[in-house]
């Protein structure tokens, strides 16, 4: 039997139920869904959450497909689901969490004690503590960007490997291995000892249904390659970046770009031109190193100095 929150799954069972995190401004208790898959067999446990950037719906569009899909009669181990982390912002349709003005992903380990985004931090961590993998579902939030997957607890981390061996399992094709900001749970759960990464699946305004796959296949391929499923996976390479260029807009105007994302780009090839209304070329950006074309804004009117694209930096395959 797992319980979380007010699910209980006996072996074979699927439950879902709510998480308490405090009270609302109403008096009234704050919950987030919580799903628990536990199968007939005995095995590891995996902790998925989603949306604890609250407009970032992708993940929650995973959930949405991913968890009927996981028959508990066929599973072996426990897959323990928080559908929406941060439920003030998904209200909202905000990154951050309205309440305490705080973008969740930066407060873990939080404390029962704390600001509200602090609380709902300590409750999904003491969930996840418990886990032997885990996965926090992101995106690159309503920007436009390739599906990759994050590893963020940098590579002289004891389980670097380890997250990197869980990104390549997921097999989005890229990988970003960079040392995350703290307070971020793929830092605070990789120094507990759990292989932890953070799929990121596109960027979209609401979702984006060849992301979301991406990531329903992510799952997927995860619990098959680490025997929860009894499913065929073939690894891929993937396409992994240190770091970012940030491009921004030499001029004010409409940006066309000459480059699609995952794309390779070398050292002074084009990447966008800023024109105006009327078509006629402002600015030429070009690249200032080698690598792959990983992300951009979404609208095309930008002013001079406003942030344009990035490109992937230092990039191998793994
Ligand atoms: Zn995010």
């Amino acid at each position: 039997m797992t319980t979380v929150g007010t699910a209980d799954a006996a072996p074979g069972e699927r439950a879902t139920g709510r998480l308490e995190v405090g009270e609302g401004r109403d008096g009234a208790p704050v919950s987030l869904p919580v799903c628990v898959i536990e199968g007939l067999e005995d095995g590891d446990t995996l902790y998925v959450q989603a949306a604890s950037d609250g407009d970032e719906l992708n993940g929650v569009g995973v959930v949405n497909r991913v968890v009927p899909m996981i028959d508990p009669a066929e599973l072996a181990g426990t897959v323990v689901v928080v559908g929406i982390v941060n439920v003030h912002g998904f209200l909202q349709n905000s990154h951050r969490n309205p309440i305490d003005d705080t973008k969740l992903n930066r407060v873990y380990p939080g404390d029962a004690e704390g600001t509200t985004s602090e609380r709902i931090a300590a409750a999904t961590f003491e969930v996840a503590r418990e886990a032997d993998l885990a996965l926090d579902l992101h995106q690159g939030s309503t920007s436009r960007m390739l599906d990759e997957v994050r590893i963020r607890c940098g590579r002289h981390h004891d389980l670097h490997d380890a997250c990197l061996e869980l990104a390549s399992a997921f097999g989005t094709g890229f990988v970003l291995d960079q040392k995350g900001p703290d307070g971020q749970l793929a830092r605070v759960a990789a120094d507990e000892g759990i292989p932890i990464v953070d799929p990121e699946l596109g960027g979209a305004v609401g979702w984006d249904e060849t992301s979301i796959g991406r990531g329903v296949e992510g799952v997927l391929n995860v619990l098959g390659d680490y025997g929860f499923l009894d499913r065929e996976v073939e690894r891929s390479t993937q396409v992994r970046a240190a770091g970012f260029d940030r491009y921004a807009a030499a001029r004010g105007g409409l940006v066309r770009y000459e480059a699609e994302l995952g794309d390779r780009v070398e050292a002074g090839d084009e990447l966008f031109r800023v024109t105006d209304v009327f078509g006629a070329e402002r600015a030429v950006a070009t690249a200032e190193e080698s690598g792959v074309f990983w992300r951009t804004r979404r609208l095309p009117q930008v002013a001079s100095g406003e942030y344009v694209c990035s490109v992937g930096t230092d990039v191998d395959e793994v």
